[in-house]
């Protein structure tokens, strides 16, 4: 499987992502739930208008789980999700991102008040994660693609399983340093008020389920 280069702008902000000692972290959380949000009102719009695609209300749901053992923090939603070819677009080039605009309007000199201002975008994950693995089934489609990356060197893309319309973002959470511990981002109570504290006024529910100790 071949694995595919980030583009230069993207690689940037991707290093200063992976590397920053930065004490926001935890806005990763908003960002995918930003996104996954997003998802869900391209779907939700479309259902409304689209007499072919049922239209139900309970449909609409962001899903979180924490396998503790495993260190997997997954954020799951019911969106409109996205071909192969938007995995490759949307993932590997950071342009595409709100990320861009902060890149042009601000150096990244001083990265930490930088990032926990604007919108940073999916990146955000690899202040947490060491691997990140998207899943989705784009609406209208048949197959399914997995979009994975360990960061700076790159991604790749491939077929997968999902029976379900949506995306899946799986986040290998990163081993604990001397300086740092990440298992925060396991725990029931810690990811919960980060969800109140970033996350309030999304509209559809947010589940949660948290498993092992
Ligand atoms: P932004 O949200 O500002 O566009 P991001 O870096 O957060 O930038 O995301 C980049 C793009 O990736 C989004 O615009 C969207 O097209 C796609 N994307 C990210 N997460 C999802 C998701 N959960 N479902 C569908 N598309 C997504
Ligand atoms: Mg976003």
């Amino acid at each position: 499987m071949a694995t595919k280069q980030f583009k230069t702008e993207s690689k940037r902000l991707l290093d200063l992502m992976i590397n920053s000692i930065y004490t926001h972290r935890e806005i990763f959380l908003r960002e995918l739930i930003s996104n996954a949000s997003d998802a869900i009102d391209k779907i939700y719009y479309k259902a409304l208008t689209d007499k072919s695609l049922s239209f139900d209300k309970d449909n609409y749901f962001i899903k979180i789980t924490a396998d503790k053992e495993n260190r997997i923090l997954k954020i799951a939603d019911t969106g409109i999700g996205m071909t192969k070819e938007e995995l490759d677009e949307n993932l590997g080039v950071i342009a595409k991102s709100g990320s861009l605009q902060f890149k042009k309007e601000n150096e990244l000199k001083d990265g930490h008040d930088i990032i926990g201002q604007f919108g940073v975008g999916f990146y955000s994950a690899f202040m947490v994660a060491d691997t990140v693995t998207v899943i989705s089934k784009a609406l209208g489609r048949d197959e399914a693609y997995k979009w994975e990356s360990k960061g700076a060197d790159g991604y790749s893309i491939e077929t997968a399983e999902k029976d379900t319309v949506g995306t899946e973002i799986i986040l290998k959470i990163k081993a604990n340093t001397e300086e740092e511990s990440f298992d925060e981002y396991l725990e029931e109570y810690r990811l919960k008020s980060i969800i109140k504290k970033y996350s309030d006024f999304i509209r559809y529910p947010i589940k949660m389920d948290v498993t092992g100790r």
